[in-house]
């Protein structure tokens, strides 16, 4: 019976959503209570923000997304370009 009641106790604390840790605060996005392991502080101007790793990682993967994408596209026209540049070059010495 007394472990009933220690679970009761432990059902009213606020928990990590992602670990269950105690959690240290509510995540700036989701709102989803997190503890400190599963949240990296985010310094805004006046105040320092929480969010969770899963709201982290999910703006981490559209960014680096756009990057890779940038990236590629990048690739792609400096490869069009020394194309271009070497054919340019190789004209120009024969003719
Ligand atoms: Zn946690
Ligand atoms: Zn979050």
């Amino acid at each position: 019976m007394s472990g009933q009641l220690q679970l009761h106790d432990e059902d009213s604390i606020v928990r990590c959503y992602l670990c269950r840790n105690d959690a240290a605060g509510p995540c700036m996005r989701c709102r989803r209570s997190v503890c400190g392991d599963c949240c990296v502080i985010v310094e805004g101007k006046a105040q320092k923000w929480a969010v969770c790793l899963r709201c982290e990682k999910n703006e981490g993967t559209a960014l680096s997304g756009w990057a890779s994408l940038a990236l590629f596209f990048g690739k792609i026209v400096l490869t069009l370009i020394a194309l271009i540049l070497l054919l340019a070059w190789w004209a120009g010495d024969l003719g």
